[in-house]
């Protein structure tokens, strides 16, 4: 584990195994961290930011994000080969995602020295008012294992702009990309102590962390339930939170899209990344004058879909990135047919001999879903589609919204009355129109409701991870009366 700069192995002496989920069988072997190595880490953190992070100026700090972004554009191919490994995703898709995590760095690197106060035309005389935008202090930074690397720049990168330090805990099934930049972090020549990784168990690493008196603020990607838990416990520290959560995200289509590209959507918002994003367009609300064409043209589409080995760039259905998430979909699977859903397609483990002994779910679409069922409410995080008719506008809405989430939205259709309308009812983070699972480094991401607190990219993810200071000055020199408020 990286802490201090310094690679160690773990105080416990224990090492567990990460699994390929394509082989279903380990490939690395992981340092279990425990709360010993959590407070080295974050007393290393605590001092590279009270010492040398401190001394840099934003310019140089912007330097070292720009720095470390070009060694990922570098290693690009050679990290997307371990992400798609470690956690089964596409190396189609984790070449793009790890071609494009620079932008983050290159972004917020350009930021880094744009961070300014204000002077504030103060109502007082003789009084000089200004604010300074200061760092938090350590960040603990807590991640999933659906997009690693990904979904720790969006921590990584605005923290580290902003001035503070970071203590970085992957997620138990997929933590082998992060040694591999952690050692781009060192090779950018961030002072040591800056980047710390700890990797292991939730309870054990990630509870003493989020915990711990000198954490300033914790950032977590994970489930909702979790992320309730990580709530609590940060609230006992009166500590600052961002919070990425799940999602049960509505697709919409109306009678009025381009249904050839709606068809394309609708199967890329459920089957890109095998259903495990937090983004999935878990529920298809089709118009009921399109509804049965509709549903054909998904099934023709889908059942197209090449499964196998995630690192063929020509798969396009991997594997499940853990049992324990195989066993729930499956379940879920179950849940879905017991409650009365119709299964149109797949709706059980893939047998295909290109899928070997991996964790495969075929690619699932359920009809005659009410949106009273549990398919329809519950995140499922796989490849998983309820299909859900709808009238008008209005019934859309009503069904896009009656769920505890609100992560995102898509709407399918050529009006842009609406477009506009229909952007303004829903209640989700992101709304895409006529197109979905788009994210940008330039654009805010996050959720409405259960989804989640505060937002990740764009400028407004760095202010997530800064505190306003007031400075008073008299200028005056009057001594003022000291039994009276001034
Ligand atoms: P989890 O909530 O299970 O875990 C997320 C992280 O939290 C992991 O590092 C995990 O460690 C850690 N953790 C678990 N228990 C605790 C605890 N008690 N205290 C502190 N940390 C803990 O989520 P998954 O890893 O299963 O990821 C899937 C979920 O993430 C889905 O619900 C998905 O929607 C959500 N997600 C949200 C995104 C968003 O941006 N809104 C993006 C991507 C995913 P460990 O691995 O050891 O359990």
């Amino acid at each position: 584990m990286l802490i201090g700069g310094k690679w160690v192995d773990p105080a416990s002496a224990e090492w567990f195994e990460s699994m390929n989920p394509f082989t279903a069988k380990p490939w690395a072997l992981v340092p279990r961290g425990s709360k010993a190595d959590v407070d080295q880490a974050i007393a290393a953190a605590k001092c590279a930011f009270l010492g040398e992070w401190r001394k840099l100026t934003a310019t140089a700090r912007g330097a070292l994000l720009h720095k470390f972004g070009d060694l990922v554009a570098a290693e690009a191919q050679r990290l997307a080969e371990i992400e798609s490994t470690d956690n089964g995703k596409l190396i189609a898709e984790m070449r793009g995602q790890l071609n494009y995590i620079p932008q983050w760095f290159y972004y917020y690197g350009g930021l880094a020295d744009k961070i300014e106060g204000r002077v504030i035309p103060i109502d007082k005389p003789g009084v000089f008012n200004f604010t300074r935008e200061e760092p938090l202090g350590v960040v603990a930074a807590i991640t999933p294992w659906n997009s690693p690397l990904l979904l720790a720049t969006w921590k990584l990168a605005p923290a580290l702009a902003a001035g503070n330090t970071v203590v970085w805990k992957p997620s138990e099934f997929s933590s082998v990309s992060a040694f591999a930049f952690g050692e781009l972090f060192e090779k950018a020549g961030f002072p040591p102590g800056v980047v710390n990784i700890i990797t292991g168990f939730g309870n054990e690493v990630g509870e003493p962390l989020i915990t711990h008196q000198d954490v300033a603020k914790v950032a977590f990607t994970g489930g909702d339930k979790t992320g309730e838990h990580v709530y609590g416990l940060a609230a006992r520290g009166i500590k600052h939170v961002t919070l990425e959560l799940g999602g049960k995200s509505a697709n919409i289509v109306f009678d009025d899209a381009d249904l050839d590209q709606a068809v394309k959507g609708v199967v890329s918002g459920i089957f890109a990344a095998t259903g495990q994003t937090c983004i999935a367009g878990s529920r298809a609300l089709i118009h009921r004058s399109i509804h049965a064409e509709f549903v054909e043209r998904l099934l023709d589409l889908a059942k197209t879909a090449r499964m196998g080995n995630p690192l063929d760039a020509s798969t396009q259905v991997g594997p499940v990135t853990t049992r324990p998430q195989y066993e729930k979909i499956l379940d879920y699977i179950r849940i879905a047919k017991e409650e009365g859903a119709v299964c149109r397609l797949g709706g059980a483990p893939a047998q295909r001999e290109e899928c070997g002994s991996g964790w495969f779910v075929e690619p699932t679409i359920f009809t005659g879903v009410n949106p009273e069922m549990r398919i329809a409410n519950e995140e499922v995080f796989g490849p998983v589609l309820s299909v859900i008719p709808f009238d008008d506008e209005d019934e859309a809405v009503r069904i896009a919204n009656n769920t505890v989430y609100g992560l995102a939205a898509g709407v399918w259709t050529q009006s842009i009355r609406r477009a506009l309308l229909m952007s303004e009812r829903l209640e989700a983070g992101t709304v895409w129109v006529n197109t979905y699972r788009a994210v940008s480094y330039m654009s805010p991401f996050g959720g409405y409701k259960r989804s989640g607190i505060g937002r990740e990219s764009g400028i407004d993810a760095i202010r997530d991870y800064l505190q306003t200071k007031s400075v008073w000055i008299d200028i005056a020199g009057n001594a003022p009366n000291p039994f009276v408020m001034r």
